[in-house]
């Protein structure tokens, strides 16, 4: 693996750059990276680049669409019916996102956790 071309691509591009760094002090030869990350790349080619789907961003915003044609392949928890949108499960303690459509998310049933409470949310994977 490490006589191979890797390429390596977070949302920004900030991530990306660290790990490049330390996957060449690690003996990869030749690393590269998107720059910019993928919100670059999807401002730059829409539809016509590889990337499929909305972009997950770490804000309110919840996702990004780069063209108005961009494919929903999340989907629903609930349903399997086609959804782009995560939301805070809605148990206040409990800190994990659960993909669902607008209908499931209506549904009492949406109401209910399923998640783990000893899982604790990490920080370092948040950002
Ligand atoms: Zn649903
Ligand atoms: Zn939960």
């Amino acid at each position: 693996m490490k006589e191979k071309p890797v390429v390596t691509y977070c949302t920004g591009g900030i991530r990306c750059e660290i790990l490049s760094v330390v996957m060449k002090n690690r003996g990869f030869k030749e690393v590269y990276q998107i720059d910019g990350g993928i919100v670059k790349y999807g401002e730059n080619f829409a539809e016509d680049g590889l990337w499929e789907g909305a972009l997950y961003t770490f804000d309110s915003r919840m996702a990004i669409d780069f063209s108005t044609k961009t494919k929903v392949i999340g989907e629903c928890e609930i349903c399997q019916g086609p959804s782009k949108i995560f939301r805070n499960c809605r148990t206040k303690t409990c800190h994990e996102l659960i993909l669902l459509c607008d209908s499931c998310n209506d549904l009492p049933a949406s109401t209910k956790c399923t998640h783990d409470p000893s899982k604790v949310r990490d920080s370092e994977m948040v950002g």
